[in-house]
């Protein structure tokens, strides 16, 4: 019989597992610590359990580990870049961003993307598959393995749509917050979404009480289809009335993610039809000076156009804020330094990471 991964197990499932294994239940609250606080990644370092369920933990699960294949750290700021190569050899990124309110780590949900934003460099290889609930966990414990750091913030908004993988994303998202683990609370926890909008209903069902990002980048369905496709599916209207939900449900204000695109969407008319759409909604705009791809056809707004842009929005009532530019000497845009690592002359399958000539 296959070992299971024992961290992709929710404590309720571990405390059936050692049942199952014809041990006491409490050694559940024991193991979970041993995995998810501390990070250990060898049964033998859990001290407090007997020898006899240290060999019965080896002989059917294992301890699942991600391994760092390259980290770059900005001289700027100290932001660091992780690819990550997950135990089927594909890799994924992790951003580790520091605020001074402590760490933040931007995490992946999946192995490339089918969304298909334009402006975005993770759905330019397509998509692989959607990672696991330990995969997505996996990736704070790594980071904090490798740095000896505390995180203190997540944010889904790495490689992928978490919303199109939402199962797992849910269940990482216990995990996370679970006490004996990591215990992150869900008031630090917030999950981006482009506008699945049936699953932006389910969330607010949940009780997770995270925040929720939408990213919108536009503010008519027509021009929104020209850089997402997923506006071909959803209008605003909907994605809005399942925010008004969200709210109603959970209480929390809802933040709009808002890529300013030189040219495209940054005029004072775009921002007073933002106010518009947002009025009457807990609603908090964070501007994104876009992120300027290899081979993108996008460019930049100016600061002047992005100071205008916000002072329209604040005197429209709207709470605006712009997104520090974190990282910007090394690959820090979303999906920039998986890409560089996909030779696909060497290899089509994806399987191995080799880094492409600069
Ligand atoms: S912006 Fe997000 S949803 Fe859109 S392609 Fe990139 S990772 Fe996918």
């Amino acid at each position: 019989m296959d070992k299971i991964n024992i961290n992709e197990l929710s404590f309720e499932e571990l405390e059936k597992f050692i049942e199952d294994l014809g041990e006491k239940k409490f050694h559940a609250r024991q193991i979970f610590k041993w995995l998810h606080r501390e990070k250990v990644l060898d049964f033998e370092q859990m001290t407090d359990i007997s020898k006899a369920l240290r060999e019965k933990l080896q002989e059917k699960t294992y301890i699942l580990e991600l391994k760092v294949i390259e980290c770059q750290k900005s001289k700027k700021d100290g932001t660091m870049k992780f690819l990550i190569e997950l135990p089927d050899n594909n890799a994924i990124e992790s951003v580790l961003m520091r605020y001074h309110h402590g760490n933040t780590i931007c995490v992946s949900s999946e192995v490339g993307c089918k969304m298909g934003c334009k402006f975005c460099a993770s759905t330019k290889e397509g998509f692989v598959r959607q990672l696991t609930a330990s995969e997505i966990e996996g990736q704070l414990l790594t980071v904090e393995r490798y740095t000896g750091e505390k995180i203190s913030n997540i944010v889904y908004m790495g490689i992928g749509e978490p919303l199109d993988n939402y199962d797992n994303v849910v269940k990482s998202i216990r995990l996370i917050n679970y006490p004996l683990g990591l215990n992150i609370g869900a008031r630090h926890i917030s999950v981006s979404t482009c506008g699945i909008v049936p699953n932006i209903y389910r969330l607010a069902k949940e009780n997770i009480q995270c925040t929720l990002s939408i990213s919108l980048h536009a503010t008519t369905d027509e021009k929104r289809r020209e850089t997402m496709p997923i506006a071909n599916k959803y209008t605003i209207k909907e994605i809005l009335d399942a925010c008004k939900e969200y709210i109603r449900l959970t209480g929390r204000r809802i933040s709009f993610e808002y890529a300013l695109i030189y040219g495209q969407n940054d005029s004072k008319a775009e921002a007073i039809a933002l106010a518009k759409l947002l009025r009457g909604m807990i609603a908090h705009v964070n501007l994104i000076p876009v992120n300027e791809i290899k081979n993108g056809i996008y460019k930049k707004a100016p600061e002047n156009r992005i100071e205008d842009f916000m002072n329209t929005l604040n005197s429209c009532g709207v709470v605006t804020t712009v997104r520090r530019e974190l990282g910007s000497d090394i690959d820090a845009a979303c999906g920039q330094l998986r890409n560089k690592y996909i030779d696909k002359t060497v290899d089509l399958t994806r399987k191995k990471y080799i880094k492409k000539e600069e």
